[in-house]
């Protein structure tokens, strides 16, 4: 009798080895552009305290509302949470290590966040997150950057179809008397609302913008305005931003009824969406969140920072790539077992000393089912340590792909084991030349 399969929890997948490719090069690309920017990276706990969250996010949030994985230590009582988002955590660990004490800092994350959500497309109980949060510093021109650093970032990506949409939800003395308005303009409608309205009339008033509900389009369209509450200074700021971000060719869409789920934003917000992944088409939110050092208990500093969903935007890159991208290895390394499996294994070594990634091929089989393994591995060439070359310190090297075959190796042709790695590596530098270097490494390897 076998036992019972155990799988995973709804709502968080496994990233299997056939999608890692373009994980890998979207990690590589965003680093790459985040570093060129000025942030470095920051890495915090994935369990926080509970009090973070229902301080730093808001009470009556969707997230601390109902989708967070909240439970009490049975070892020591502590209520913990599992990240929902990190700007919270980033803001805990910023006031914790004092790092504003030397002046503005620049940071990024990238990981693992969990909200109890529904699950369906685009929309995961556990799901990845890359963010930034530029802290002690009050902007436009720091937002009108990280746009840009976004933009950048979508171009190295190959997305073209992502567009922006801004907005300003001012300060919070004006969001008071825009929230009062429209309350009681919601109010005059009630028979109208829906139930989820109703439910955040008196909570969260300014989410019922928010709403996909199309009955309520009408509604919603015709409520108070928050840009028309908003006074000179808040004005000027988004003004500014929007002329920085003509100046510098990006185009927007200012859209009045963007309000983000989360109470700590104030001034510029921000979406970068897509209408190429159905309903779930935000692929990243941003904006500026000036009170929440304070809020969290430390000294008050502006702050600006931005969420990209990596699985959303995973899945527009899988859409562009077009057939399954494949880290392949690129040399695959067969033997006879006995004295010249000893033979396979330092010329493999010696291979990955010259930086290639080998596969040593594993267990007993014949040459001919070995070949076979090497095809289906997607490597470039195979080394073959039979008994003939084992004799005379040797290994026969043949390229498998038609594309490879360059003059030398396209017929099986023998080579001292000294001259191994090096005509080797000769080779597949060559092919890989303009992707050297670290970070591009996983690009250099996506076969399309
Ligand atoms: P939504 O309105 O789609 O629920 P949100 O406002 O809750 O989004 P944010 O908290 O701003 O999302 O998170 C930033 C980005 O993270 C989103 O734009 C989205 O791309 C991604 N994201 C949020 N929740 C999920 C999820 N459950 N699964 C996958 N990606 C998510
Ligand atoms: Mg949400």
């Amino acid at each position: 009798m076998t036992s019972p399969k155990i799988v995973a929890v709804r709502g968080m997948n496994d990233l299997l080895p056939a999608q890692a490719p373009l994980w890998e090069a979207f990690e590589a690309e965003a680093v790459r552009v985040l570093r060129s920017y000025g942030y470095a990276q920051i890495r915090t706990p994935i369990l926080e305290p509970t009090a973070l969250f229902r301080r730093g996010l808001g009470e009556v949030t969707d997230i601390v509302e109902r989708e967070m994985y909240s439970f009490v230590d049975a070892l020591n009582g502590e209520a913990l949470t599992m990240r929902p988002e990190n700007t919270a955590g980033v803001v805990r660990a910023a006031i914790e290590h004092s790092l504003l004490y030397e002046g503005p800092c620049r940071l990024w994350y990238m990981g693992p966040m969990f909200r109890h959500e529904r699950p369906q497309r685009g929309r995961y109980r556990q799901f990845y997150q890359a963010g930034a949060e530029a802290l002690g510093l009050a902007g436009p021109d720091v937002d009108a950057e990280q746009i840009l650093l976004l933009r950048r970032l979508w171009q190295a990506l190959g997305l073209q179809d992502v567009r922006l949409e801004l907005n300003s939800l001012g300060q919070p003395p004006e969001r008071a008397r825009h929230r009062a308005d429209l309350i009681r303009y919601l109010e005059q409608h009630h028979e109208r609302l829906d139930e989820d309205a109703r439910r955040r009339l008196h909570s969260n008033p300014l989410r019922i913008l928010d709403t996909k509900n199309p009955a309520l389009q009408e509604l919603v369209e015709a409520a108070p305005r928050l840009l028309d509450y908003l006074g000179e200074a808040s004005l000027d700021h988004f003004e500014r931003l929007q002329q920085l971000l003509r100046s510098a060719g990006v185009g927007f869409a200012v859209n009045p009824r963007l309000v983000r789920g989360l109470d700590y934003y104030n001034l510029t917000v921000f979406e970068w969406v897509t209408d190429r992944l159905g309903a779930q088409g935000t692929v990243c939110g941003g904006g500026r969140y000036d009170g929440l050092m304070e809020l969290l208990g430390g000294k008050p500093a502006p702050a600006c920072g931005f969420s990209i969903g990596m699985d959303r935007v995973v899945d527009l890159m899988r859409d562009n790539a077009g057939a399954a991208a494949r880290a392949d290895c690129e040399v695959y390394v067969l033997h006879q077992a006995g004295a010249t499996f000893e033979l396979a294994l330092r010329a493999a070594e010696r291979l990955r000393d010259a930086g290639l990634s080998v596969i040593l091929h594993a267990g007993e089989a014949s040459l001919k089912s070995q070949m076979k393994r090497a095809d289906a591995s997607g490597a470039a060439y195979a080394v073959i340590v039979g008994e003939r070359e084992a004799a005379e310190t040797a290994a026969a090297v043949k390229a498998l792909r038609a594309a490879d075959a360059v003059a030398e190796f396209a017929q099986q042709q023998t080579i001292a084991l000294d001259l191994l790695a090096p005509s080797l590596a000769k080779l597949l530098r060559g092919e890989r030349a303009g992707h050297a270097g670290l970070p591009s490494t996983a690009e250099g390897r996506l076969k399309q």
